[in-house]
């Protein structure tokens, strides 16, 4: 089966509502060819409105996403935002576990259930996110952590259905997030065929093979094709070249080639 692919860009804590406008517009010097392959934006959530209710931007060829939501579905939360939230403001995105939600503010596999949860119940898609740190790697547990990460989701009776039709997935070493050490395609392959093994193993054939797994950590122009070609990468989750135009230009051409001859 053919999964289409995604270019996803993680603006992280970067660029407001008026500094998002102006880089989006500088973006629209580029031709995008639309339908071979997805492109999905996760800005800052309050710079999402102003992306939204520009006119020329309604119609570009991206999908908007959020970085986050609560594990609550609403009250005395004070400074989160809900997924019922996201789904009234037509947001129909979000990231959930990416490392640094993980890592800085402590969110277990059990809180980024609960958030999966509230998002797959307001019908937004998840791309929910794994990878093990440099320690973990380094001692051998690479595939203990994906696998544990993996499992909190494909046991979970809410969200095991999801799997590979609202929910997909990025793989993000820890240690190549932000720090130009790109994993190697032969290494990132390698922990995408397992994933996906273990997606099959406890789901089947259909959902392991509808899922998309996107690779994430230091993606650039010059890495991006090698890793595309490989079989179980179906797309890429970047950071800090989501904040260059003309090398998120270049990744969305190189997704649209690749996609072409894959
Ligand atoms: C990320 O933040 O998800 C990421 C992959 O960042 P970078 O591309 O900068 O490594």
């Amino acid at each position: 089966m053919k999964r289409k692919a995604v270019l996803a860009g993680n603006w992280k804590m970067n660029l407001g509502p008026a500094q998002s406008l102006d880089f989006l517009k500088s973006w629209s010097n580029y031709s995008w060819t639309p339908g071979k392959a997805e492109m999905w934006l996760f800005p800052s959530t309050i710079s999402i409105p102003s992306i939204q209710s520009n006119a020329t931007l309604r119609t570009a060829n991206f999908i908007l996403g959020a970085q986050n939501c609560s594990s609550e579905p609403s009250g005395a939360f004070t400074g989160e935002t809900s997924a019922k939230m996201l789904k009234d403001a037509k947001v129909p995105l979000v990231l959930i576990g990416h490392s640094e939600r993980r890592s800085l503010f402590l969110e277990t596999d059990a809180v980024l259930v609960k958030k999966a949860r509230l998002a797959v119940q307001e019908d937004l898609h998840v791309l929910y996110c794994i990878g093990e740190s440099l320690q973990e790697r380094q001692s051998g547990k690479t595939l203990d952590v994906i696998f544990q990460q993996l499992d909190a989701v494909l046991t979970d009776e809410t969200l095991k259905a999801q799997v590979g039709t609202t929910i997909d997935f990025a793989y993000e070493p820890v240690w190549a997030i932000g720090t130009g050490q790109v994993a190697t395609p032969e290494i990132a392959q390698a922990v995408h065929h397992e994933a996906r093994g273990r997606i099959r193993t406890r789901l089947g054939d259909e959902s392991a093979s509808k899922v998309r797994i996107l690779y994430g950590g230091s993606v650039q122009p010059d890495n991006f094709a090698s890793l595309l070609l490989q079989k179980d990468i179906d797309g890429g989750l970047v950071g800090g070249a989501s904040l260059k135009a003309d090398a998120w230009n270049k990744l969305w051409k190189i997704i649209c080639e690749t996609t072409e001859q894959g």
